[in-house]
């Protein structure tokens, strides 16, 4: 372990560790404190006996470059989620199936939830991801929640509530919490809706074979030695020459940092002089989203020969707002995952675990009879528990924050530099934005020490 490390990074999700490898590559002396006991952040693959659920982040798919880069350049192996047969949609107790992306609901409603998604489509098209706030209409649509945008743009109960449901598992928030012009970063920042929300050319399109974080631990295989674990940070002082930075038991000092965490855990970083107060007042109110992962694990993915998918949407009448088919590659368990969002998770975890067991049960068994009621394990998990993470997928621009802040967010202070997949400009709030992240963060350090030299 370097104890005179040119730079410090703090967070080894991936964006510190996208960060850590560049500097590695460039051969910079640094160090990387993380707070847990391990790598990967708010992805966390959990091992049991015979199976493993990616309880954090999971997915990869077309324009998220890095991460398939990464994938090539690391022998780790991806494969596509079940994507076939019927899909189920629950509205008002009722189930019907579909195929494909076109929802079965009346002509009319239909016809509105298309104007409303290439409504989105086009405002989000108007957007530049590097200041959204220099729109035209930027303060208009930071006026506004993106819930107050769906309300006035919807005609039909079953409009609203499939086009909500895409957005509270896009968001992984209820859409009252984030302003619309947020929102159409973020479509934006991700390609496009469609893209956002689809599995076949879309985010939810492959799986890393063993798991998400087994990506993050094979980065960081080369250069373990500079990785302290259980390393909270607790302050960041600047000094005549650098700065140190400390957390029980532990100080070390650097040239530059890095700081890569996600928003509201800078709030408990005691830094000295003090953040600027803009950043300051913007972190005050940029709370995180929230979401369970919910999974029913059976000995095989029964559904598949049943010609169901394993997909589903549904409306209020069940705590999960969609559902996925999360199978290993060879099908040798069949996992049935549900994502509860917002409101519906906050109320579904009011209940204990073997009632959140039980709701799932019985929404499965409405959906596949009685087969569904033969399930060998239960098991959620959801990051608003994590201290050391707060809540997911990401923090999200309450009304008025982008008209405010701007990129405070991701402005470095000195040689501060703020990694991050909320410092991404590109696919924010993803995996690959967090990498895009710390790649930027890492060459800001770079042409620094260039500069100098
Ligand atoms: P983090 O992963 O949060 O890393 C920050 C690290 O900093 C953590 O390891 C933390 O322990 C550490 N830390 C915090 N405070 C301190 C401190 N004071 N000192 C030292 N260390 C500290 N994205 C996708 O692309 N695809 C998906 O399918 C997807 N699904 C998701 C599902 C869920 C349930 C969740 C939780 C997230 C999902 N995401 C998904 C989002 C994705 O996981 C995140 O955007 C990404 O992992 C964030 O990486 P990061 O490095 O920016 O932050």
């Amino acid at each position: 372990m370097n104890l005179s490390p040119e730079v410090i990074i703090v967070g080894g999700g991936f964006s510190g560790l996208a960060a850590a490898k560049k500097l590695h590559e460039h051969q910079i002396p640094f160090l990387l404190l993380e707070a847990r006991g391990r790598l990967g952040g708010r992805t966390f693959t959990k091992k049991f006996e015979d199976f493993y659920l990616d309880f954090g982040g999971q997915w990869i798919g077309p324009t998220q470059d890095r991460m398939y880069a990464l994938c090539h350049e690391y022998g780790v192996r991806y494969y596509g989620t079940y994507n076939q047969g019927k899909n189920i949609l629950d509205l008002r107790k009722k189930i019907k199936t579909y195929r494909g992306v076109i929802p079965k609901i009346s002509l009319l409603a239909l016809l509105n939830l298309d104007w409303i998604i290439r409504k989105l489509e086009r405002l989000a098209r108007s957007i530049d991801i590097q200041n959204p706030w220099n729109h035209p209409k930027a303060k208009l649509w930071d006026k506004i929640t993106l819930e107050q945008f769906l309300r006035e743009n919807t005609r039909f109960e079953d409009t609203y509530a499939i086009i909500r449901v895409g957005c509270d598992t896009i968001f992984a928030s209820d859409p009252d919490q984030l302003s619309l012009l947020h929102a159409l970063f973020y479509i934006r920042s991700g390609t496009s809706l469609d893209c956002l929300i689809n599995v076949e050319n879309g985010a939810q399109q492959d799986r890393i074979v063993g798991g998400m974080q087994h990506l993050a631990e094979k980065i960081a295989a080369d250069f373990t030695d500079s990785i302290r674990f259980n390393s909270p940070v607790k302050s960041v002082q600047k000094q005549e020459n650098g700065y140190e930075l400390s957390g029980e038991g532990f100080s070390f000092s650097c040239q530059q940092v890095i700081i890569a965490i996600p928003p509201p855990l800078l709030n408990e970083i005691e830094f000295s002089p003090a953040l600027p107060s803009s950043k300051k007042a913007m972190l005050e109110n940029y709370p995180m989203g929230s979401v369970a992962k919910c999974f029913m694990i059976y000995d095989k993915p029964f559904w598949r020969d049943m010609g169901f998918s394993g997909q589903s949407v549904s409306d209020q009448n069940t705590p999960f707002q969609a559902m996925y088919d999360c199978s290993p590659a060879d099908a040798s368990k069949g996992i049935m995952m549900g994502f509860s969002v917002g409101s519906r998770m906050n109320a579904l975890f009011k209940n204990s675990k073997d009632d959140r067991q039980n709701i799932m049960k019985e929404t499965l068994s409405r959906y596949f009879g009685s087969k569904a009621e033969n399930f060998q394990t239960y098991e959620d998990f959801t990051m608003s528990d994590e201290i050391w993470s707060r809540g997911c997928y990401a923090a999200l621009m309450p009304a008025g924050a982008w008209t405010t802040f701007r990129d405070e967010y991701r402005t470095s202070v000195d040689q501060i530099h703020f990694a991050g997949t909320e410092a991404a400009t590109r696919w924010h709030g993803y995996i690959e934005g967090a990498v895009l992240a710390g790649e930027s963060a890492a060459s800001k350090v770079l042409s620094s020490i260039s500069s100098k030299s």
